[in-house]
């Protein structure tokens, strides 16, 4: 009967739910852990400037390889980092730990971190940002704070406040995930912002839709006329490059087509063959 069948979906539902609350309640004991111990690593994933083709930063990307579940997305771990407080400590962790690497990247290269709307309340960012700087030796102009449109609405005053101290210092100041947070716009000019991050949904269908192509024209042009560093987030093909290179103003590319993030031990590497690869093609086109 349809109320037995109900009973049934009911019990099973609520199975799952009991799986999903122990598997939540696992990883944050976990995560705990792993933050105590060096559980956390970094990947990095380079922005290339679109006509040179040469990296001019890397994002910092918090991984989390759980010893028997394997790895859990931050989609998933920084949530609940969020939730059980401990989101900070992760900040404070990958702002020193990409200061560090970033000093020992060739070139000019600059690194950039996300930090989480709690951020603003639970540390004093601009001294854990100092502190890095000062460790490292890296000048701030190389280092770079993403934040997202849903955080920096949020938190509203204090964002500003901390944010225009670390922008007055050099640091720069990314709005990430640009379009899909809430659509008011006021913030874009009470803001610091340096840089523009328009998030992957405004690239996905531009080589084949019209109208999603003039979208991401619109969007890019929005960025340059507030004088923003815009960047594209998430272009996988060489359709959606070419559609980028030739309709809009975005200057800075990120994404699979140029290389997923990777582990630190990878990325001097990458930054060397890439930029290398970046200065033979502008001397074939200049020879
Ligand atoms: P995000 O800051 O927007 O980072 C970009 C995400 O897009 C990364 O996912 C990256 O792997 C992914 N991505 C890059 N290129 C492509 C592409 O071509 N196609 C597709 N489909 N995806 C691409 P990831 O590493 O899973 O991180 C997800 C989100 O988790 C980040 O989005 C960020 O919001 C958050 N996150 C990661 N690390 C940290 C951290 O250390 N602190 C905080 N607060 N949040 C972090
Ligand atoms: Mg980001
Ligand atoms: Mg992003
Ligand atoms: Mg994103």
């Amino acid at each position: 009967s349809a109320k037995a069948e109900g009973k049934a979906t009911s019990q099973i539902f609520h199975a799952q739910m009991d799986v999903d609350y122990h598997y939540r309640q696992r990883l944050k004991g976990d995560l705990r852990q792993a933050i105590a111990t060096g559980g956390l690593s970094l990947a990095f994933q380079p922005l290339l400037d679109i006509s040179t083709r040469k990296v001019v930063s890397c994002e910092a990307l918090a991984r989390w390889d759980h010893p028997e579940l394997g790895p859990v997305p931050p989609s998933t771990f920084i949530p609940l980092a969020e939730e059980i407080g401990v989101i900070s400590d992760i900040t404070e962790w990958v702002i020193a730990q990409a200061a560090l690497q970033c000093s020992q990247w060739p070139g000019q290269v600059g690194v950039a971190v996300n930090v989480s709307a709690r951020d603003f309340r639970a540390i004093d960012l601009q001294a854990v940002v100092e502190t890095a700087l000062a460790r490292t030796g890296l000048g701030a102009e190389r280092l770079e704070i993403e934040v997202t449109e849903t955080a920096v609405i949020e938190e509203r005053d204090i964002a500003i406040n901390v944010l225009s101290g670390l922008a007055a210092r050099g640091v720069g100041i990314a709005l990430d995930d640009f379009g899909t947070g809430y659509s008011s716009l006021s913030y874009l000019s009470a803001l610091p912002f340096s840089k523009l991050k328009i998030d992957r949904s405004f690239v996905a269908d531009i080589a084949e839709k019209p109208r999603a192509l003039r979208l991401l024209t619109n969007v890019a042009r929005l960025g340059r006329d507030l004088d923003l560093v815009v960047v594209a987030e998430g272009v996988e093909t060489e359709a959606q490059l070419n559609a980028m290179v030739d309709n809009t103003t975005i200057q800075q590319v990120q994404g699979y087509l140029f290389s997923r993030p990777l582990p630190q031990r990878d990325i001097a590497e990458l930054i060397s063959r890439l930029n290398a690869g970046a200065l033979a093609q502008t001397k074939r086109r200049i020879g």
